[in-house]
């Protein structure tokens, strides 16, 4: 996907800005090699190419506000870039060649973990997975995980306000954020960095950065709520007839179980083929053949069987009642981890089949059911055989409806087509009053498409905060708002 936005500086105007970011940032701070910046410059499935004429990657928050300062007086803009784990094209530049590109690798330490106020501040470079093993082990949890834990950074999760897997109980990261640090498109840096569970002094500044996609601010560093660690986990995995006894047993569960849900994934009969033929070690949880899965995890801050004797309960009236058609529960952590093998390998074993035209969607819960039906029926109908591959957080309404393609047909061929099919699938979605981006946010991939989904009144809001915080465009242009 081609556009440019924005006027190329010149090219000794560049070259004077990147002699100054180099001097800013030191030896170990900035790359020009290609090799370096080749997989910096794609995003992950190769949706957008980019340009850039230098990489910086300032360790420290006043680097990153000396840079964005120095752009900003060479009017060159800043694409901030996380781990690049995002799916629409935001941590990318353009490319013509005349953005910066800034990289938060380098600004990765923990700066306190405070377990007195339940609460971690740590840099934006952070990766995931590292600050979950650190909450770990101050001997509490830090809840947000997504199978891109291993290379996504926190603030590439703050900036998409990623869900995951356990939204349902502790919310998507704007509800795990209580302060946050920014430098602003003019260099400023805004010290947010609070503790503070209440505080109504007026706007709250941080949640504007939060979600915005690198648009209005880079964030440095953040203030986490962390949690308890639970002290028993049940995760089961459940056969079903349709996606409706999949809202049913949703129900039944938070009847007998309460908020310990912490996970409920959906998974389709034909995703878990997909995983079983092409992901090395994973196997069937169940004997029969079931038109739909769920996965279910539930955690309490209590030790004991109390919680698997609930589930326990929850499934067998679900099965009673024929809801469900069979369930096992893990019995150790390694039949647990081997569920969430299956949940988290499911890109992957997609990437097996072909091309796959992707939509990370939601519509409200009672929706899920007829949104399937009328979204396969629809693409199937124009596209005959296309394979619909549904599988999602079904607790939060949250469905990724991918389309993957006919058999044997010519995979470029069939990705042409993506915003024919967006088209079809996403109109479904709003005749729901649903979003067409339920995750991964708007990027370059959706900036033009969610016109048609929000108000002319909530785009112009949109518009007119990107103008008042960055009159210049200095920051992610093009990306979220036009
Ligand atoms: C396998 C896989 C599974 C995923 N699962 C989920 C999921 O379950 N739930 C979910 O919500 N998302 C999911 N995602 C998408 C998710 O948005 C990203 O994985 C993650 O949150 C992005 O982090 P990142 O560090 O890679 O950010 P990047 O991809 O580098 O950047 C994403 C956006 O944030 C901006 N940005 C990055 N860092 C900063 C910063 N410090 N300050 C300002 N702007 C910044 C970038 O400019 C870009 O616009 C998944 C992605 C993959 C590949």
């Amino acid at each position: 996907m081609t556009e440019l936005s924005g006027q190329k500086p010149s090219s000794e105007t560049v070259d004077a800005l990147v002699t100054e970011l180099a001097s800013i940032v030191g030896p170990k701070g900035w790359t020009t090699d290609p090799e370096v910046l080749a997989p910096r410059l794609e995003e992950r499935r190769g949706l957008f190419h980019g340009a850039t004429p230098i990489m910086v990657s300032p360790a420290t928050t006043a680097e990153v506000s000396q840079v964005v300062r120095a752009c900003a007086a060479a009017n060159v803009p800043v694409v901030p870039q996380g781990g690049n784990t995002g799916l629409c094209g935001g941590a990318v530049p353009n490319e013509s060649g005349s953005e910066v590109l800034l990289s938060l690798h380098r600004l990765n330490r923990i700066r306190e973990i405070d377990p007195a106020s339940n609460s971690m501040t740590v840099e934006a470079g952070c990766i995931l997975a590292d600050l979950q093993a650190a909450a770990n082990e101050a001997g509490r949890l830090f809840p947000l995980s997504l199978a891109a834990e291993g290379s996504c950074q926190i603030g590439g999760n703050i900036s998409t306000n990623a869900g995951g897997t356990a939204v349902l109980r502790y919310g998507n990261a704007r509800e795990l954020v209580l302060g946050l640090e920014v430098v602003l498109p003019d260099g400023q840096i805004w010290d947010g960095l609070r503790k503070l569970r209440k505080d109504n002094t007026g706007y709250d500044l941080k949640q504007i950065f939060i979600g915005s996609e690198g648009t209005l601010g880079i964030v440095t560093a953040a203030v986490l709520r962390l949690f308890p660690r639970p002290r028993s986990v049940v995760t089961a995995f459940v056969g079903m007839r349709d996606v409706d006894s999949a809202l049913s047993l949703l129900n039944e569960t938070r009847s007998c179980c309460g908020d310990s849900i912490t996970g409920f994934e959906l998974i389709s009969r034909r995703c878990l083929e997909f995983c079983l033929q092409h992901i090395p070690g994973t196997r069937n949880p169940l004997e029969g053949e079931h038109a739909w899965y769920v996965l279910v995890e539930l955690q309490s801050g209590i030790a004991g069987v109390g919680l698997r004797n609930s589930a326990e309960e929850a499934f067998a009236t679900a099965f009673e009642s024929d809801v469900i058609q069979d369930a096992t529960i893990a019995e150790n952590e390694s039949q647990a981890l081997a569920f969430w093998k299956i949940r988290e390998s499911l890109p992957e074993a997609e990437l097996h089949e072909g091309g796959s035209i992707k939509h990370d969607v939601s519509v409200p819960l009672p929706d899920i059911p007829a949104f399937i039906d009328q979204a396969s029926e629809a693409v199937e109908k124009v596209l005959p055989g296309v394979r619909v591959v549904a599988f999602g957080h079904l607790g939060d309404g949250n469905i990724h409806f991918n389309v993957a393609q006919p058999e044997g047909d010519d995979k470029d061929a069939y990705l042409a087509k993506w915003g024919f099919v967006n088209e079809i699938v996403h109109g479904i979605v709003g005749s729901f009053d649903g979003s067409i981006s339920a995750e991964h946010g708007l990027g370059r991939l959706k900036r033009d498409e969610v016109r048609h989904y929000k108000s002319p009144l909530e785009i112009d809001l949109m518009e007119k905060l990107k103008a008042a915080m960055d009159p210049d465009g200095m920051l992610n242009p093009g990306k979220v708002v036009r």
